[in-house]
């Protein structure tokens, strides 16, 4: 029996998800630690027969273990991740972007990023309204709560490894609102005691997708607002030849800028047109379940899973999307076998 026991909610979702959920249970079982999950079903055959109480569920478990692993769900009558967020009070999305062995791409550089996204508020909020009928306008509000949580949260992703955090937007033209979002910044910097050992500096978000592409390794943890979030997130994502491959988090907070809940889900779909043919790919689930492992406190599970996953895709072991023989069960299996070695190497 292993010492260290942690619950983790997981939501069922639609089409492929019971697959890749199979292959998450086999490597948390391969690990030191145990898992337990605490399962809410939310495939659709399921919401069918009365939706609101099983988000209620999925929320109250949440709240209870802090954490939350999503597969991915159909959007029939309501998009899930949307019931999700709103009742969540999801504010931030924290989407790590990083080359990944075996996948083609037109970058030649490696990158190696914390992408954290401020996910409400900006524009996004408001979709504008016509002035008479020869213009438009729209409001961009930047709540200062939401800059703090950020802010702090993402300080403490760069203090794991002592990083770079550059905060972006165009505070030179954009000065009240994104002069705010920078000051915000500047004044947990300041209050952080770790901030010392991080470089922090700020950039001009025009400036920064040049110099991304010049530099990458001069970049590790972004800090962005919603709307140049969505826009590095996907092209950071084109980068790494992959919009599907990533995973990421959705986070919300208490009032003192603690992580109150954090939701961990792969960027691809349900891919009903491979369900249940033992064909999908667990790979941007199983990094979904490394960053949840990281997030926990468990750095050394985390890294030896990312590294596991990473050699096997190196090495061509991988599902036919990516050009490999082997169906979700192989990899996962693949993924299992160099466990031991990077869990005794870390
Ligand atoms: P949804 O409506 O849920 O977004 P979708 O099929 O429209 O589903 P994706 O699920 O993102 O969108 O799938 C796009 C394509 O990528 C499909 O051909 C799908 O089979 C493939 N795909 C997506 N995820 C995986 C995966 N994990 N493994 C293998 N192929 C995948």
């Amino acid at each position: 029996m292993s010492e260290k026991q942690y619950e983790v909610t997981e939501l069922l979702g639609d089409g492929i998800s019971a697959e890749i959920r199979t292959s998450v249970h086999a490597v948390a079982d391969a690990l030191p630690e145990e898992y337990v999950f605490d399962t809410i079903d939310l495939t659709y055959e399921n919401r069918k027969k009365g939706a609101r109480p099983l988000y209620d569920k999925a929320i109250e478990s949440m709240t209870r273990t802090g954490r939350g692993l999503k597969y991915p769900t159909e959007t029939v009558e309501e998009s899930p991740n949307a019931v999700l967020r709103k009742l969540a009070k999801f504010s931030v999305i924290h989407r790590p972007v990083s080359t990944i062995p075996g996948v083609a791409t037109n970058f030649a550089k490696k990158i190696d990023l914390d992408i954290i996204r401020i996910a409400t508020g900006g524009t996004y909020d408001d979709p504008g309204q016509m002035i008479g009928d020869y213009a438009a306008a729209s409001l961009r509000v930047v709540d200062r709560q939401t800059c703090e949580h950020a802010a702090r949260y993402a300080f403490s992703i760069a203090a794991r490894d002592r990083k770079l955090l550059a905060s972006s937007s165009k505070y030179t033209i954009q000065r009240v609102t994104d002069g705010l979002f920078e000051s915000i910044v500047d004044e947990v910097a300041k209050d952080i005691q770790f901030a010392g050992q991080i470089t922090h500096r700020r950039e001009l978000f025009d400036a920064l997708l040049a110099k991304l592409i010049m530099r990458p390794e001069d970049y590790n943890v972004i800090l962005v607002l919603n709307e140049y979030g969505d826009f590095l997130s996907d092209l950071a994502g084109g980068l790494i030849g992959s919009l599907g491959l990533g995973a990421s988090v959705s986070l919300s907070f208490d009032e003192k800028s603690r992580v109150r809940l954090a939701m961990f889900d792969a960027a691809h779909g349900t891919a009903p047109d491979i369900a249940g043919k033992s064909m999908a790919n667990p790979t941007a689930i199983l990094l979904a379940f490394s960053l949840l492992l990281a997030h926990i406190g468990e750095p050394r599970s985390a890294d030896a899973l990312k590294k596991s996953l990473f050699d096997c895709l190196e090495a061509g072991e991988t599902t036919g999307d990516l050009g490999g023989k082997l169906g979700t069960m192989e990899l996962t299996q693949a993924v299992i076998g160099r466990l031991k070695n990077h869990l005794k190497a870390g």
